[in-house]
């Protein structure tokens, strides 16, 4: 649901709720709009008013977000015992790998935005080791 200020000729402001805002498009196009102070149907949208219903859920619930830093957890887990620390040296050493000029092998390490951005550009394929969650957490 939504909630439109209205307004008609007449100056009359009142609200309306409506399922979308395209449902109030519809109503609005077809003439069924109508003042309730004056019965004028010359009505339109004043400002939008600043409630919506109090039925929207939350984007994320709890187990959600516990879900997602298991996830996270488990890449991260996954990428330090079997990667290996190259450090500095990522960009070179991602790169290297990407053309085939040494050995195929998970790594990990540092590099800047724009480092990381040069080597997606190149199609290196690149991710950002997500962040320690547990740590976070506390
Ligand atoms: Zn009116």
């Amino acid at each position: 649901m939504i909630a439109y200020n209205l307004k008609c000729a007449d100056g009359h402001e009142f609200e309306g709720w409506f399922a979308s805002s395209a449902a109030f498009d519809e109503q609005a196009a077809t003439g069924k709009l109508l003042c309730p102070l004056c019965n004028s149907r010359k009505v339109e949208k004043a400002m939008m008013a600043p409630a919506v219903s109090g039925t929207k859920k939350p984007e994320f619930s709890a187990e959600d977000v516990k879900a997602v830093h298991q996830y996270m957890s488990g890449v991260r887990k996954y990428v330090l015992e079997h990667g290996e620390d190259v450090g500095k040296d990522f960009p070179e050493e991602a790169r290297k790998i990407h053309y085939g000029e040494t050995a195929q092998r998970p790594i990990y390490g540092e590099a800047t935005l724009k480092e990381a951005t040069e080597l997606i550009e190149e199609g290196v394929k690149v991710a950002p080791l997500p962040p320690d969650v547990d740590k976070l957490a506390n």
